[in-house]
């Protein structure tokens, strides 16, 4: 009988990254459900106390493995140590988030540990004890339900901004334990990083995008998007044909070969809604579509539909924003 519910938190920059308090949380109510002890684990480098935040989302232990060596995420180093700790844990079920580098982890971890992995999962249910984890498939056609054989560890890596965080409680306290985990030598390192330093919100943590595509007709009309998206508090995405284009860069695309993103609200301007650009952003909570063409098939995915030409309708909607915020 395995002892735990085990998520893998992820630490970079001095910080944990959001989701892991989001997968902390359905960990938290996975172990209720199960009747299974909460427990972390963590790599990093400079992770110190930091580790007490998870115990503010209901982890009761958490393995943690701080060392320079571990600054940035380089599979050959990181897998073994998460493996061994995750190990130490005995769990029934592994969670982890669907982030870029938690995708990488996930697989080469379910391989080490003979898991059977669900990736990019968007829901998690307890039905009769059984483990269920939905997530979508085919770009995000459909959606199916994974289930695991007895006695297999389920592991399950967490969409970002799906799951719903816990209230964090200050008072509560966790176990940690430093675990001395083996470096073996890289046969990769990291030489330098290009941090982008413009101050741009990140699409993926983003809460409302504002996103264009061939429809705005040229780089220069993405100022509009960028003074709407400034007075929302919104990050400015865009369509592959806008980045092929050379409008945007490729961090700004979203879609099956750019970011998966799931704000709050997505404004979709300018963008017909192809199969491949719904499956970056078909699980927004709201889906604004603005185009002229009423029979562009992003209008079967919006909830809210504005069939006008975007260079009428965006600056009086961004006028009626600012007149709202002020
Ligand atoms: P279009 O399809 O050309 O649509 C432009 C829209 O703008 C039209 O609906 C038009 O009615 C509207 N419009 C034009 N002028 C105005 C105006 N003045 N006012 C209002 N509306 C106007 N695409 C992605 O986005 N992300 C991906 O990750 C991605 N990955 C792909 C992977 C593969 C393997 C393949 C084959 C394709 C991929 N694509 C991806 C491309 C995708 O198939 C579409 O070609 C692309 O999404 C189209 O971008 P768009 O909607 O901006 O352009």
């Amino acid at each position: 009988m395995a002892e735990s519910v085990c998520i893998v938190a992820e630490f970079r920059d001095g910080g944990f990254r959001r989701v892991s308090f989001e997968v902390a949380s359905e960990g938290r109510r996975l172990a209720d459900s199960l009747g299974l002890k909460l427990y972390g684990v963590v790599v990093g480098s400079g992770v110190g106390d930091k580790a007490q935040e998870l115990a503010k989302y209901g982890v009761e232990k958490v393995f943690v493995a701080d060392n320079p060596a571990f600054e940035h995420y380089i599979a050959e180093t990181y897998v073994p140590a998460v493996a061994e700790m995750v190990r130490q844990c005995d769990p029934a079920v592994v969670l982890l988030p669907a982030s870029m580098n938690g995708k990488d982890l996930s697989a080469r971890l379910a391989a080490r540990l003979e898991a059977g992995l669900a990736q990019d999962c968007v829901e998690i249910a307890v039905q009769d004890g059984k483990l269920r984890a939905k997530r979508p498939l085919f770009g995000g056609k459909c959606l199916g339900w994974y289930e695991w054989s007895d006695g297999e560890v389920a592991m399950i890596s967490c969409r970002p901004k799906v799951m719903s965080c816990l209230e964090p409680d200050d008072s509560k306290q966790a176990e940690v334990v430093n675990v001395d985990v083996e470096i073996p030598d890289a046969r990769s390192r990291v030489v330098s990083v290009d941090l982008d330093t413009s101050g741009k919100i990140e699409l993926t943590e983003a809460d409302i995008i504002v996103s264009g595509g061939r429809g705005m007709k040229g780089p220069e009309n993405f100022a509009m998007l960028e003074e709407l998206a400034s007075l929302l508090g919104a990050a400015v995405g865009a369509s592959r044909a806008a980045v092929d284009a050379g409008w945007r860069p490729h961090s700004d695309q979203v879609g099956q070969t750019g970011k998966v993103v799931t704000p709050s609200l997505y404004i979709a301007v300018g963008i017909s809604g192809a199969i491949q650009h719904l499956a970056g952003m078909g699980s927004s909570k709201y889906i604004v579509a603005v185009n002229k063409d009423p029979d562009a098939p992003i209008f079967s995915k919006a909830d809210y539909g504005v069939v006008e030409d975007l260079f009428k309708f965006i600056p009086v909607f961004t006028e009626e924003v600012r007149k709202l915020k002020s």
